[in-house]
């Protein structure tokens, strides 16, 4: 079967950079093996889930260049629910409870103050038709849940139950479902838990691999055993680690700082971050891919490490840094156009090695095209340099000559005779380098900003 993966993001909020690992696992081992990327809106929460947050989930995967060949949202799928809900039931494996919050949590505390584990007692399980009724006549409506395959005495006591998967990522796992409540699985309104509709979709579309974190390990126990109720073959799954923070810390409550569309307005080149964030707690060295399907060519689930990957922002700023370095004018053209850079490739060239973001190109061709301000440290140096300045045309042998003729008229060398140059040249401290500027900036300019006018 042919592979098919799922990105799940609730659109409860916006993309942030542990669920764009996530997104990005599933979308280079589906790219590397030819496989289907889908992208399933799990919008069950009524109350919290936004027409806006799921667009802005849509716009932050296209931006990332993270396509998908079909989409679904959960809410459109209750119908399939309601149908696989039906089943269960039929087979005795959802069953109505009929407590309330306050009720559970009264049991809870019980169990616990007698040193046990506060697990469902399967009050529900044990009501007759005569007590449903009675409870319903009342005015409760039921929630149901799933009952786990883990007892098989009458007092239906939930004995150690080993669930197991190789898991792609953690190797063999296990899950001791016998310690787990039998999970609710649609409310008492009738809504649905991610759970249960998770094992519908991924039964029903096809998903041969679940790739998403490991908070959900616990889930899979579960999860594998309504596969098994609902008689369908369960897909691989590998749960990769959680992000921590620079610090060592989990990253989880500082993740809302950290959206996509936060780094996006920042600057951040997309294969920047997707290179990042596809690339920490591997194997692999951390370096700018300039492509998606480069970064897949090298996508291994042997590479990902089972530790915590470490996000720190500095690192990413400083790989974007490399990857605009190494960026060539084609592939920014068009961006730069848009900025109101009007540079060439040699401009580019010249300058993408001191760029952290592309926007601070703008700042070098307002240097080079615009008006700066004199900037004069040695007036006696610089007024030499500019009667010194060959005359135009300008090539790349331009340089080294006005320089030795400098040298040798003032007898400076080394900082003495390049900062001054520098600072009139360009108004700034340090830069690109002054050889590929020069032509760039023009007879004119350079003859004005050496004597210390406007220019
Ligand atoms: N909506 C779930 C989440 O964001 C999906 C988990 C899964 O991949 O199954 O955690």
């Amino acid at each position: 079967m042919s592979v098919t993966v799922r990105f799940a993001p609730s659109p409860t909020g916006r993309l942030h950079v542990g669920n764009i690992r996530t997104a990005l696992l599933n979308w280079l081992f589906a790219r590397k093996s030819n496989g289907a990327f889908l992208l399933r809106l799990d919008d069950t929460d009524i109350q919290r889930s936004t027409l806006e947050y799921a667009d802005g989930i849509r716009r932050d995967l296209e931006w990332l260049g993270l396509f998908w060949s079909r989409e679904e949202r959960q809410s459109d799928r209750t119908d399939r629910y309601v149908a696989a809900a039906e089943l269960l039931k039929e087979s005795g494996r959802l069953y109505a409870c009929y407590e309330s919050e306050d009720e559970l949590d009264r049991k809870r505390k019980r169990q616990l103050a007698r040193g046990l584990p506060p697990i469902y007692d399967r009050a529900g399980l044990k009501l007759t038709d005569a007590d449903r009724a009675a409870l319903e006549a009342e005015g409760r409506t039921p929630h149901w849940r799933f009952r786990l395959n883990n007892s098989d005495t009458a007092d239906l006591a939930p004995l150690p139950t080993i669930v197991s998967w190789n898991d792609l990522i953690r190797g063999d796992q296990t899950v001791d479902v016998g310690s787990l409540s039998d999970p609710v699985v649609i409310r008492a309104d009738g809504s649905f838990l991610y759970t249960f509709t998770s094992v519908i979709d991924d039964a029903e579309l096809g998903i041969t691999h679940v790739i998403r974190g490991e908070d959900h390990v616990t889930n899979t126990g579960v999860q594998i055993e309504l596969f098994d109720a609902l008689g369908k073959e369960p897909p691989a799954f590998g749960h990769h680690s959680l992000l921590i923070g620079a610090d060592g810390h989990a990253l989880s409550k500082r993740l809302g700082a950290l959206s996509i569309e936060s780094l996006r307005e920042d600057g951040l080149e997309p294969m920047a971050l997707a290179s990042y964030t596809a690339l920490i707690g591997t194997s692999d060295a951390i370096e700018p891919y300039a492509s998606l399907d480069d970064l897949a060519r090298h996508f291994a689930f042997e590479k990902i490490s089972t530790g915590p990957a470490r996000f720190d922002p500095v690192e990413l700023k400083a790989l974007n840094a490399r990857l605009l370095h190494n960026t060539p004018f084609e592939e920014v053209s068009e961006r730069l156009g848009a900025l109101g850079v009007g540079g060439d490739a040699g401009f580019w060239n010249a300058v993408r090695g001191n760029l952290n973001v592309l926007a601070d190109a703008k700042d070098w061709w307002q240097i080079i095209d615009g008006d700066i301000a004199p900037s004069i440290e040695d007036g006696d140096l610089t007024s030499k340099a500019a009667a010194l300045l060959p005359a135009e045309p300008w090539d790349d042998t331009t340089w080294d000559a006005w320089i030795a003729a400098l040298k040798t008229a003032s007898g400076r060398k080394g900082r003495a005779l390049f900062h001054p140059l520098r600072l009139a040249l360009t108004g700034r401290e340090d830069g690109p380098e002054l050889k590929a500027l020069l032509p760039l900036i023009g007879y004119a300019k350079a003859e004005a900003r050496l004597l210390g006018r406007e220019a």
